[in-house]
């Protein structure tokens, strides 16, 4: 009886607030940190999904046979796949950015939420992967901010599906400048290089999956994973947040 009377207390002290729209979440969701109503809000990237890029094609893109992020980038993308719960938009779009430049580490626990279960919801074939690696952020870039939103979200993939997730292996060797106004040919040029695989041996004929927040044009990850596949990875599959 204390206890539940010491919860109740604690409840009306510190009441559990959606992150999202700080309501408060009713007791039998009191495990989650995203209400039940935001969650539905967040825009689902649903199938047909572009069997490169993960997006959604819509029936003129089918028609036409054609996605168009693919298409306007021209992009031949050294990862084999990528996909994307959502579309990087709304309230997600906040979310992430609030998780990378806020500081949020707790953040990750439901953003990783977003991916393991579109990962058993879309059945992506985890069991053949052998690792989980995060696209790294360069040490200084990394000091700033405090920690490497990536790395969390693998680790929490990693847990669900008990995975290793490989952190140090893929790192980041130039600090790139902000490629917000870059168009995808620049942007490839901006990131060109910048990573390198320490241990090769570690990742030779293994299938990769690929972790980072957002997909935009897909010139980081592509570097990274054009990076893994000349350090003899064998599959790369890219998985990010929102696209
Ligand atoms: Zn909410
Ligand atoms: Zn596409």
């Amino acid at each position: 009886m204390l206890r539940g009377l010491l919860k109740g207390l604690k409840d009306l002290i510190y009441p559990n607030c959606c992150l999202v729209c700080k309501n408060r979440i009713p007791p039998a969701g009191q495990q989650q940190l995203i209400c039940a109503g935001c969650w539905d809000l967040f825009e689902k990237n649903l199938p047909p999904f572009c069997a490169n890029c993960g997006r959604h094609l819509d029936s003129q893109a089918i028609e036409k046979n054609a996605c168009p992020s693919c298409s306007k980038c021209k992009a031949n993308f050294y990862f084999d796949r990528a996909f994307s719960p959502c579309a990087y938009t709304g309230s997600i779009k906040k979310l992430i950015h609030e998780f990378k430049y806020s500081g949020k580490d707790y953040l990750g626990k439901p953003l990783g939420k977003l991916m393991h279960t579109f990962i058993r919801d879309y059945q992506l074939p985890i069991e053949h992967l052998d690792f989980i690696i995060p696209i790294p952020l360069h040490r200084s870039r990394q000091r700033e901010r405090e920690f490497n939103q990536a790395e969390i979200l693998s680790q929490e993939v990693a847990r669900e599906f008990d995975k290793k997730a490989l952190t140090g292996v893929l790192i980041r060797v130039k600090r790139t400048q902000t490629q917000t106004e870059l168009t995808f040919r620049e942007r490839c040029q901006n990131v060109e290089k910048s990573f390198f695989v320490t241990k090769p041996e570690l990742i030779k004929d293994t299938n990769l999956l690929l972790i980072d927040d957002v997909l935009t044009t897909g010139a980081t990850s592509n570097e990274a994973a054009k990076c893994l596949k000349s350090a003899g990875a064998r599959k790369v599959l890219l998985l990010t947040l929102a696209s």
